[in-house]
């Protein structure tokens, strides 16, 4: 497999490059050179491979010769071992529920294929590898649990004070070993930008071996794309053959997996970009401008992203086709009021709690169904995280509900570790040049 930073398309890098850089020095992201279909009687037999089979063979198509078949098939198995189950709600009304790994969100897809990845590249008395992560929230929680013990690894967890839920502060300040958790006084927006300042800085540079465990790293993408082939699998076996997907968005990793696969041959016939106020993409969308804004607050923390850094990545897939780009995604966008609406909407219809993020979705894709009217086609929204994550926004009888997993009830009795710094960059570059 080979790279091009979207910035410069005649560059090329390894993937093993483009994984421990994370970001070219020009600033673009890496889009791998060629994306080939798979074949037409993989796609229509995808109901007979379970999960890991699917994501073999995905992710050789994507990797090619990156590591040997056999190296990369053990590391599937190790790394994606849970399940992605589709739940039926409704006539053509499906969840596909992505937080049964360690941290109950669907970036431990991400973060642990690319933590497995990292560690099978690096070789015996390297330096020590230095991830660095900013998190709105869920991140943070599924990088550490993916990199926790992991040999020559060291992770650096930027998150901002105040704005992750106490499960998620939890799950990325009770670690020690090879976690570090900083308290930003900041968004997330600013915590990105200290992380992508930090690699553009010679002195950290020529001290550490700097990487992102951000959703910019193609290693979390790759992943990410495993889910959709199998939602639709399961789909097949119920003999639907039409799917849309409707997938709650912030920095745009997820839909963006699910735009590679749909560029692989998965036939998606539309994807939803759900948003909450946070709506830059589907405001562009809608007018063809795309202009970025500071994030805003929201129930939907992990999706307060005012500037998507996965949009360059879209963008660049249909570069040639901004219409062809349209046709096939659509935006909506909710703020916390409906949110909340629609939490209890699904409550009290289904008996089924859904965390903020995935209420979003679950309106955009009912929004987009009253519209457009289909019997045939079967609507899948992303389920990104559990709802034991976001108690605060539960009313009683729903948070009574919730099964909440013994791995969190176990994290009430550990003691947060964590640096509290400001957004300033000098303060963030002290403390990395101070620590030991
Ligand atoms: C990260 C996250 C999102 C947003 O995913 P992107 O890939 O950044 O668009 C949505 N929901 C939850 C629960 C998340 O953790």
């Amino acid at each position: 497999m080979k790279l091009y930073s979207t910035n410069n398309i005649q560059s090329e890098v390894s993937f093993k490059d483009a994984v421990f850089n994370s970001m070219p020095q020009d600033k673009g992201l890496y889009m791998p050179i060629s994306i080939l279909r798979l074949s037409d009687d993989f796609i229509n037999n995808l109901d007979k491979y379970t999960l890991p089979e699917i994501a073999f063979e995905v992710a050789k198509n994507l990797l090619g010769d990156a590591m040997p078949v056999d190296d990369l098939k053990a590391l599937i198995d190790d790394a994606i071992n849970f399940d992605a189950p589709v739940v039926k709600l409704d006539d053509n009304v499906h969840v596909l529920e992505l937080f049964h790994g360690p941290s109950l969100a669907f970036k431990d897809f991400g973060a642990r294929f690319m933590s497995r990845v990292m560690s099978y590249f690096l070789e015996e008395g390297e330096k020590q590898l230095d991830v660095l992560v900013a998190t709105s929230g869920d991140t943070g929680g599924a990088v550490a649990l993916g990199f926790l013990g992991v040999p020559n690894t060291r992770v650096t967890i930027l998150y901002p004070k105040g704005k992750v839920s106490g499960v998620q502060e939890q799950q990325l300040t009770t670690n020690g070993q090879n976690i570090r958790a900083l308290e930003v006084d900041g968004t997330f927006d600013d915590c990105q930008a200290l992380v992508k300042q930090a690699f553009t800085d010679p002195e950290l540079n020529e001290k550490f071996r700097l990487t992102s465990a951000n959703s910019i790293n193609i290693a979390r993408l790759v992943p990410q794309t495993f889910y959709y082939f199998n939602a639709y699998a399961q789909l097949l076996r119920q003999g639907v053959k039409k799917v849309i997907f409707s997938v709650p968005s912030g920095n745009f990793g997820n839909i963006g997996a699910g735009l590679l696969a749909w560029k692989m041959g998965l036939p998606i016939e539309k994807f939803i970009a759900a948003t909450n106020a946070n709506d830059t993409v589907p405001e562009f969308l809608k007018t063809g401008i795309y202009q970025p804004k500071p994030s805003v607050a929201t129930l939907s923390n992990a999706m307060d992203v005012g500037n998507p850094s996965n949009w360059v990545r879209i963008a660049d897939l249909f570069k040639t086709d901004m219409e062809e780009l349209k046709k096939l995604v659509v935006g909506f966008t909710y703020n916390d009021e409906e949110t909340v609406k629609a939490i209890n909407w699904v409550f009290d219809t289904y008996s089924y709690v859904v965390c903020p993020h995935t209420a979003i979705a679950w309106q955009a894709l009912t929004d987009y169904q009253y519209d457009n009217a289909s019997a045939d086609t079967a609507g899948v929204f992303l389920s990104t995280a559990h709802p034991c994550k976001f108690p605060d926004v539960f009313s009683a009888e729903i948070t009574a509900k919730i099964d909440v997993p013994a791995q969190v009830k176990e994290l009430e009795s550990k003691t947060k570790l964590a640096i509290a710094i400001s957004k300033d960059f000098e303060d963030f570059k002290g403390y990395l040049l101070s620590a030991k």
